[in-house]
């Protein structure tokens, strides 16, 4: 059976693709990981941080996973800060000022 990603891969994927920012929403993730769920691959998709996961049977635990994304929406990926989305290089992103520079378009600036 695979056992999927540890939570150390897991903030190994998040640290070298986004940052320090989120570690510790992957820490929470990986506090609330049902024992017969396996964490196939953590990443960042449109400025939110999600996980790929199997069984895919658990809706709470899905809930719990959108409210996670959500919550990465408002963390600066990089460090942390309270931060919002933006697009920076194409990329959507959420970022602090401070890691900000560069953005086209921002989701407090229409
Ligand atoms: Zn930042």
């Amino acid at each position: 059976m695979d056992k999927g990603l540890t939570r150390l891969e897991a903030r190994e994927q998040i640290r070298e693709s986004t940052g320090e920012g989120w570690l510790h929403l992957v820490d929470d993730v990986y506090k609330n990981l049902p024992p017969l769920i396996s964490i196939s691959c953590a990443f960042e998709k449109f400025g939110a941080l999600r996980f790929d996961f199997s069984p895919r049977n658990d809706p709470a635990f899905a809930d719990y996973l959108e409210d996670v994304a959500r919550r990465s929406l408002e963390i600066c990926e990089i460090c942390g800060a309270p931060a919002i989305e933006m697009i920076i290089d194409g990329w959507t992103v959420t970022r602090c000022n401070l890691h900000s520079i560069g953005w086209v378009w921002r989701s407090d600036k229409p």
